[in-house]
């Protein structure tokens, strides 16, 4: 497990699609994920996978209802070329084993927020787990893939580190891999750090929805990739474009269940707690308005009335067709004591979707050669301001389809992966308590949260980066010193990542698709088609590597 050809961090469908892609034309692929195989948003995405089937339907009206989520940020280019691979990509799914709802027609097509057509791709109502469940599958029994649990990335491996911390001459700098912690409890090496290298390595670590409160994502979601690439010195992009899901379940035992946008789709209605319907009044396109304009409306009567959620009511449509449609969200529910063909369900909004991360070709190519950045992990500009919803499955398989063939060209291209110096753990002992990640853990959510969320102000968001920069000093300064573990290396992803969406919320002095601030309250066209990207001074990573050992220097 200390070399590959390709090295995959992440085992969800943009990982999974690349492993199996690369292994397909002939790489040793090692793909490495943090916990089990299947945790992760793949398994979790409920709606499905947006492509044009129907008849009626037009890669120009995707198209289009993809640029106009996007607000004037998204790539034209990226997006004709997703919308219009978006059938291709879904057969090359099922040819995989991915079993998707049909109908007597043909591949039955849902209706979700912001789409002019029927194209959800779906597998009733758990499509994800349908889509991973087929890849691990396909992953394990692949002769040249090996799919490792409980592995988690701490930081790249980078050509300058591999020379006592200096860039070669002449060169430029690489990724060749990753320090990699072994989370096997009870295993021989458990909780041993050490070089994984390989000629290329693939960032499809997920999104970072653990940096808020509240969230629909997995507890895996803590921006892995976003923060290891921005501490190589790869550009990071968009990251004030966080997208709030509408509708979370409002419930004390729940952690984070969400009740698909499909349910809007037919038919579902919000009302408040004495039943009034809001949307038809924000919104032409009422409850199927996009996801921005609903959580902001649902935050605005929140905010207004003072109270603590609303409600999503399906109760007007035939309950068999309900339970029939949405097998899962229905008994996920009823562990809940809820009945959704009976009763309106609580919901409030809750931090859903990354749009922004490490910059990247659709393939998947970084500021930094030899890293590829794929899924969730990556900003490729087909989402810009905006995700239009089911859009991201799509463009995880798309992109893996491409980035593939990159990886593949990049294997060809490099030299063996050299030895990297190993992981440097003298000096360093065990936290003598855990009480002040506990306290940083809740302290960044919570902040993020308050003063990040839905609706900003440069005041807010002023604040919050004064505190992230207090909270991440001592992060650092824990990280330098304490024996890892995966709490701490987490919290420390959580911490950068959510000071670099304040940088970026403070950089984008408008209104746009997902960024609203109430400072600056309209879109502003001087901003149109401009990213807000990052990159980490030089500078600070030279002062990085001088004050640690060069193992963990990053
Ligand atoms: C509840 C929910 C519903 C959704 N519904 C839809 C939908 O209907 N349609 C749609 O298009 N999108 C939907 N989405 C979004 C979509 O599911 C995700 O954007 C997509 O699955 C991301 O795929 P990915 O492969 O990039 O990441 P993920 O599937 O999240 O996989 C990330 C992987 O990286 C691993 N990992 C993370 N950090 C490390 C590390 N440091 N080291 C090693 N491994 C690491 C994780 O363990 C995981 O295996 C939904 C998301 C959620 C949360």
């Amino acid at each position: 497990m200390k070399e590959a050809d390709v090295l995959v961090l992440g085992s969800g469908v943009a990982g999974l699609m690349v492993a199996l892609g690369c292994a397909a034309r002939g790489a040793e692929v090692l793909v490495l994920t943090k916990r089990r195989a299947d945790d992760g948003s793949t398994n979790w995405a409920q709606g499905g996978l947006a492509a044009v089937f129907d008849p009626e339907d037009s890669f120009a009206r995707h198209a289009r209802d993809t640029l106009t989520c996007g607000a004037g940020l998204s790539d034209p280019g990226v997006v004709r070329r997703v919308v219009g691979e978006a059938p291709e990509r879904v057969a090359e799914l099922e040819a995989l084993g991915v079993r998707f709802t049909r109908t007597r027609r043909g591949l039955a097509l849902g209706r979700e927020g912001g789409h002019s057509g029927r194209r959800i791709v779906h597998a009733k109502d758990f499509t994800g787990q349908a889509i991973e469940q087929a890849l691990v599958a396909r992953a394990r029994a692949h002769p040249r893939i090996r799919l490792v649990e409980e592995q988690l990335a701490l930081d790249l491996i980078l050509e300058s580190r591999l020379r006592g911390g200096r860039a070669p001459a002449g060169r430029r700098e690489r990724c060749w891999g990753a320090y990699v912690m072994d989370c096997r409890a009870g295993a021989p090496g458990a909780g041993r750090i050490r070089p994984v290298t390989a000629k290329v390595t693939v960032l499809a670590t997920g999104g970072c929805g653990k940096v808020y409160l509240y969230t629909t994502n997995p507890d895996v979601a803590t921006g892995d990739g976003i923060a290891m690439a921005y501490r190589a010195g790869a550009t990071v992009e968009n990251l004030e474009f966080v997208q709030f899901h509408p509708t979370c379940l409002y419930h004390p035992e729940a952690k984070s269940l969400l009740l698909t946008e499909a349910l809007r789709g037919e038919g579902a209605v919000l009302r408040t707690l004495d039943g009034e319907r809001f949307m038809p009044k924000v919104h032409p396109m009422a409850e199927l308005a996009p996801r921005d304009v609903v959580a902001r409306a649902i935050d605005r009567e929140l905010k207004r009335r003072g109270e603590t959620h609303v409600f999503l009511d399906v109760t007007h449509l035939p309950a068999a067709r309900v339970r029939e449609r949405f097998p899962n969200v229905y008994s996920s529910l009823k562990r809940y004591g809820l009945d959704l063909t009976r009763e309106p369900i609580p919901v409030v909004p809750a931090a859903h979707y990354m749009c922004g991360g490490v910059r990247a070709t659709l393939a998947g190519r970084t500021s930094l050669p030899g890293l590829l950045a794929l899924g969730e992990t990556a900003c490729t500009g087909l989402h810009g301001a905006n995700r239009l919803a089911s859009n991201s499955l799509l463009e995880a398989v798309v992109g893996a389809h491409h980035g593939a063939a990159e990886a593949l060209r990049l294997v060809r291209a490099a030299r063996r992966a050299p030895q990297a110096e190993p992981w440097r753990a003298q000096g360093t002992h065990p936290p003598l308590e855990t009480v002040v990640f506990d306290h940083h853990w809740d302290a960044v959510r919570r902040l993020m949260w308050d003063l990040v969320g839905i609706v900003r102000t440069d005041q807010r968001l002023l604040y919050a980066g004064r505190l992230l920069a207090l909270l991440g000093e001592e992060i650092e300064f824990d990280y330098a010193r304490l024996r890892l573990s995966r709490d701490l290396v987490e919290l420390r992803n959580i911490a950068l990542v959510g000071s670099l969406i304040v940088e970026c919320a403070r950089r984008r002095r408008e209104s746009r698709g997902l960024h609203f601030n109430l400072d600056h309250p309209r879109r502003d066209r001087r901003y149109d088609g401009r990213p807000t990207a990052l990159r980490r001074p030089r500078a600070a990573r030279r002062a990085r590597r001088l004050a640690a050992p060069a193992a963990r220097a990053l």
